[in-house]
C-alpha cells in the first residue's frame, strides 16, 4: 500500500507509552490519533476508520481483546490491520489475541523501530479488491451476487457453506483465522459444531481450487487455523 500519510489510531492508556508512540509514528509520517480507553477506541475507529490500529491489551472500560472483537464485527472496521501491544508474554495470550482477529502482536517492552517495521508490514498486507460485486484475490474471482467462483477462469462447483468459507478467507488475504473464528463467522455463533467441521470443508474447498490450478492458496497454520495466500 503506497499510503503517504497512513492514519494510525493508537488505543493506549499509559501516558508514557502514548508520548513515545505519538512522537515516533508522527516522525515516520503517520497521522496519529489517540484513544485512551477501549470504548473511546471503538468509537474513534468507527467514526473515522484509520489505516492501522495499535491496540493495548490492558485498557480501562473495555479490554483490548474485546475492542478487537468488536472492531472485527463491524463492517467499517473489519478490515483494518490491528497490532496488539501487551505486557504479557504468555503464548496463550498471543493465541487469544490472534483468535479475535488481531493481525500481529508485540510484547512490551518493545523496540519502537521494530513496531514501526511491523506496522509498515501490516499496511502492505494484500487486500481484496471488490468492484461491482466481484471479489478478486490473485487468480480467484468471486461474483458475490450470483454466487459464482472462478479460479484461473475455471468455474468451481462448491456448496453454499464452502462459498461462505471462501469469501470469509478471501476478504482478508493472509489473515489467519482460527477454526473457532471460522465456525463463528461462517456457520453462525449459535452453531454447536465440532471444529473438525471446518477442516472437512476446507479440505473440499482445497480440492476444488487445486483442480482449477489454485494449489497452495489455502495455507494451514498448524494448531491454529487457515489463511489465504495469494500467489
Ligand atoms: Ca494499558
Amino acid at each position: 500500500m503506497s499510503l503517504t500519510n497512513p492514519k494510525v489510531l493508537i488505543i493506549e492508556d499509559e501516558p508514557s507509552q502514548i508520548a513515545l508512540l505519538r512522537y515516533n509514528f508522527a516522525q515516520q509520517g503517520f497521522e496519529v490519533r489517540i484513544a485512551t480507553d477501549g470504548e473511546e477506541g471503538v468509537l474513534a475507529a468507527k467514526e473515522d476508520p484509520p489505516d492501522l490500529i495499535l491496540l493495548d491489551w490492558m485498557l480501562p472500560s473495555l479490554p483490548g481483546i474485546e475492542v478487537c472483537r468488536q472492531l472485527r464485527r463491524h463492517k467499517k472496521t473489519r478490515e483494518i490491520p490491528i497490532i496488539m501491544l501487551t505486557a504479557r508474554s504468555e503464548e496463550r495470550d498471543k493465541i487469544r489475541g490472534l483468535d479475535v482477529g488481531a493481525d500481529d502482536y508485540v510484547t512490551k517492552p518493545y523496540s519502537v523501530k521494530e513496531l514501526i517495521a511491523r506496522a509498515r508490514a501490516a499496511l502492505r498486507r494484500p487486500t481484496a479488491s471488490v468492484t461491482e460485486n466481484l471479489l478478486t484475490v490473485g487468480v480467484v474471482e468471486v461474483n458475490l451476487e450470483q454466487h459464482i467462483v472462478r479460479c484461473n477462469q475455471t468455474l468451481l462447483q462448491i456448496s453454499p457453506t464452502e462459498f461462505r468459507l471462501l469469501v470469509t478467507l478471501l476478504q482478508s488475504p493472509q489473515r489467519v483465522f482460527s477454526r473457532d473464528q471460522l465456525l463463528d463467522m461462517v456457520w453462525g455463533i449459535t452453531a454447536d459444531l465440532d471444529t473438525r467441521t471446518v477442516d472437512v470443508h476446507i479440505g473440499r474447498l482445497r480440492r476444488a481450487l487445486e483442480t482449477a490450478g489454485g494449489k497452495g492458496l489455502i495455507r494451514t497454520v498448524r494448531g491454529f487455523g487457515y489463511a489465504i495466500e495469494p500467489a
